[in-house]
């Protein structure tokens, strides 16, 4: 059953994919909810207020909990954001699962929302077909580290990503029928 971290933003698109591809999915909220999951999907929204929500509820090391024992674990856009290592615009801390350093809202005012279809993408993992990737004030990847796969890239940024067990998406795979990204997602293995 993989957990839908359901604070705030939108889990219940993230929750509906999931059951559409046939995938047990429910909301979690707690601690003991996220650690009884066996996979988590950490949803687009707002990361500032999802990180104050969080606060002293041990949410955020049962995530890393989660992470640890090589389960698979899922962040798009705002979930992206807090996988992260680095975290900028403004300088915030990320739970450091992922090596990288996002950049908050950088594409600025007129490009802060698009659908892309996506061409740069692993041919090997995600097959030939364009994918079709929905940015809404999307964060920007502006460093990975080594270890850390970029499976999609839009003009050069990546946009999907993912070492082991942990994927991370600046885009909304929940907000199209393309199941890619879940598999990539339910397919992850812990790397060490
Ligand atoms: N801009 C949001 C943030 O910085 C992320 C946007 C999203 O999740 N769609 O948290």
């Amino acid at each position: 059953m993989i957990g839908v971290l359901a604070l705030q933003g939108d889990f219940e698109a993230h929750r509906k994919a999931l059951q559409r591809a046939g995938v047990g999915a429910h909301d979690v909220r707690s601690r003991d909810e996220i650690l009884a999951s066996t996979g988590l999907v950490i949803p687009g929204g707002e990361s500032t207020a999802m990180r104050l929500l969080m606060e002293g509820t041990g949410i955020e090391g049962a995530i890393r909990a989660v992470a640890d024992r090589g389960d698979p674990v899922l962040g798009t856009c705002a979930g992206a954001i807090l996988l992260a290592r680095d975290v900028e615009g403004p300088r915030a801390p990320g739970f450091g699962l992922l090596p990288m350093t996002v950049v908050r809202n950088a594409y600025g005012r007129q490009l802060d929302s698009a659908v892309v279809r996506l061409t740069d993408i692993s041919r090997a993992v995600l097959g030939e077909e364009p994918l079709e990737a929905v940015f809404i004030r999307a964060p920007r990847i502006s460093a990975v580290d080594e270890g850390v796969e970029v499976l999609a890239r839009r003009n050069g940024d990546p946009v999907l990503v993912r070492r082991g067990n942990v994927t991370a998406a600046t885009f909304h795979p929940e907000l199209t029928r393309d199941s890619r990204v879940l598999t990539v997602f339910l397919s992850g293995r812990a790397s060490a």
